[in-house]
């Protein structure tokens, strides 16, 4: 483009010098044929002179004379910068010139002086001729050569006129070029911008979305570990599931589920928990209704062609839709079952098959632990409390139980009712039918004895076959009553034993405190008294304490 621009200028510049030179040798050429018409003018004048005499004549002649000399100055100047042959033929123009015009001006003075006679030898002897013909063939020469000039100009104008088109020619094209090479290259790095923009679009998502996902994966993370911690805390089966059913409705967002616990009595799951909208949880599931279960390890279903749970709710075609079983085991013991659904329609919260399997998995894992421990634990209890025969608590227990609500009830202004029973002719039931029958008897009259008092009274095995009841915030007269109550259908009772109906009755005694003692040792002599009181009178009867004469019994 800056040649392209170049070219006007330079053509311009190129005109302009032609026009100078062709005005030059124009103005050469100008000044050339004014001095040959001067010299025709006085020539011609001279002549007249000569011929008629008359001044008149003389008039070109003179006004030649006047206007040469300026006129052959301005030739010498115009000349003054040509080659030197030319300015050679100048000066032999200026020379001649100059002889002519000293023969003119000696033929006019010939004629002033002495009239056409002296003049007319002068004149036609053809003196002046010779400067003339020199003259006019130096003009000559010198007009050929500016018509060469002249023409030299205008061949190296063509040329340069051409050259300036074809070179403007040239660069046009080639600007064009140029700019669509520039255009292309501008298209194909705009292009370029807008594929790198659209890459850093997808890169900047894909960044985001992985952010998103580290995101919730760290939430997951704090969730599971407070679920975790509090888990380890010390706590019981019911307060295991009521953590595992919070955390898992928090963990697993978008998803419903039960837990179902292992009942070994009866080989059967209770359904214990649940989280979401579960509909129509089954309360009790048989192990064989889970594939999870028979298996040993987690099953799911998503579509109408995977295996289903027997339990498993019908298989839907909404996308998403899935149900999870993880069966819950610690130190190889089925403890329970895990079990997650998930598919609701238009639930865009909701967690994938994978997501919600890992996640189950892992809860499924620290729930079955902390089950297994909360039921170590229990057991253990159980066993340091209770009499493994009957299940009551054992007589350490009834003895802390006794002085812990003694101080409840004197605290409170109430009553504590402590019954005692012996059952009666017991070693001839153990002799007859035998210790087994025996056993089932003792089981039988426990739970005889702990269906009749209320869940807040406390049914122990004293040792043996005596059994002692705290019944709290009770006074004597209720005590009393109690145990008759109890007493009355013990006696109805057919225990089955080793194949044959045994029948058996207890003596009972009653005391109450704060009247029949306040400390749990003398109440419980008191009640003991009244036992061997009703020994005495016949057993299978109601003795109070307040019957029996204070003295201490021997046991
Ligand atoms: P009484 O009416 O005077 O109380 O007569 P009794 O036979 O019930 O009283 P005794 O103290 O003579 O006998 C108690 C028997 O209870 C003796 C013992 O073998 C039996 N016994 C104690 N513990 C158990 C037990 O765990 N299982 C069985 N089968 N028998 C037991
Ligand atoms: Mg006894
Ligand atoms: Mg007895």
């Amino acid at each position: 483009m800056v040649l392209t621009a170049t070219v006007l200028p330079l053509s311009l510049t190129w005109v302009n010098a032609a026009r100078d030179n062709r005005q030059q040798v124009e103005d050469r050429l100008t000044v050339l044929r004014r001095v040959h018409e001067l010299l025709v003018d006085a020539e011609t004048g001279q002549r007249g002179y000569v011929i008629t005499g008359k001044d008149d004549f003389l008039q070109p002649y003179h006004a030649a004379l006047t206007a040469l000399p300026n006129e052959l100055r301005t030739l010498d100047l115009r000349y003054g910068q040509n080659s030197p042959a030319e300015k050679q033929l100048v000066a032999a123009l200026l020379k001649n010139t100059e002889l002519r015009l000293q023969g003119l001006a000696k033929v006019v003075e010939l004629r002033q002086n002495g009239g056409f006679g002296a003049a007319e030898p002068v004149v036609t002897s053809g003196q002046g001729k010779h400067h003339m013909d020199e003259i006019r063939r130096i003009s000559g020469e010198l007009g050929a050569i500016e018509a060469r000039e002249l023409a030299d100009s205008d061949a190296e104008l063509r040329a340069k006129n051409w050259f300036a088109t074809a070179f403007s020619v040239a660069s046009t094209l080639l600007s064009i070029g140029l700019l669509g090479y520039l255009a292309t290259m501008m298209a194909r790095t705009i292009r370029r911008g807008e594929q790198s923009a659209a890459q850093a679009n997808r890169t900047s998502e894909a960044l985001e979305s992985g952010m998103a996902n580290l995101r919730r994966h760290n939430d997951e993370m704090s969730v599971l570990s407070e679920m975790s911690r509090l888990l380890q805390t010390e706590m019981t089966p019911a307060e295991a599931l009521e953590v595992t059913r919070l955390y898992c409705s928090r963990l697993m967002p978008g998803t419903q589920g039960t837990i179902y616990l292992y009942r070994n009595s009866e080989d059967l799951l209770e359904l214990a928990g649940s989280w979401g909208a579960v509909h129509a949880a089954a309360p009790v599931l048989e192990p064989k209704a889970c594939w999870g279960l028979r298996r040993g390890q987690a099953h799911h279903c998503s579509g109408a062609s995977d295996l289903r749970c027997a339990h498993a709710a019908p298989a839907t075609s909404s996308p998403g839709q899935f149900e999870l079983c993880l069966p819950l085991t610690a130190y190889g013991e089925v403890l329970g079952l895990l079990n997650v659904q998930a598919g609701a329609v238009g639930d865009s919260q909701a967690m994938s098959l994978e997501q919600a399997a890992a996640m189950a998995q892992t809860i499924s894992e620290q729930v079955a632990l902390t089950l297994s421990n909360a039921k170590l634990r229990q057991v253990l209890r159980d066993q340091s409390i209770k009499d493994p025969l009957t299940g009551l608590f054992n007589r350490r227990y009834m003895e802390e139980t006794l002085t812990r609500e003694l101080a409840r009830a004197q605290r409170n202004g109430t009553s504590v009712g402590l019954v005692v029973a012996d059952l009666d002719h017991f070693k001839k039931i153990n002799d007859t039918h035998g210790h087994p029958a025996g056993d089932a008897v003792l089981l039988a009259a426990a739970r005889h004895m702990a269906d009749m008092t209320r869940a807040s009274d406390v049914a122990c095995r004293y040792g043996g076959e005596e059994f002692v009841m705290i019944l709290t915030d009770c006074n004597q007269e209720d005590a009393m009553l109690r145990a008759q109550q109890i007493c009355d259908s013990l006696r109805q009772l057919a225990i089955s034993a080793s194949g044959t109906s045994v029948k058996v009755t207890a003596s009972f005694g009653v005391a109450a405190s704060p009247a029949d003692g306040e400390s749990a040792a003398v109440l419980f002599q008191a009640a003991d008294r009244a036992v061997y009181e009703a020994k005495r009178s016949g057993r299978d009867r109601v003795v109070a304490a307040t019957e029996t004469p204070g003295q201490i019994i021997p046991h």
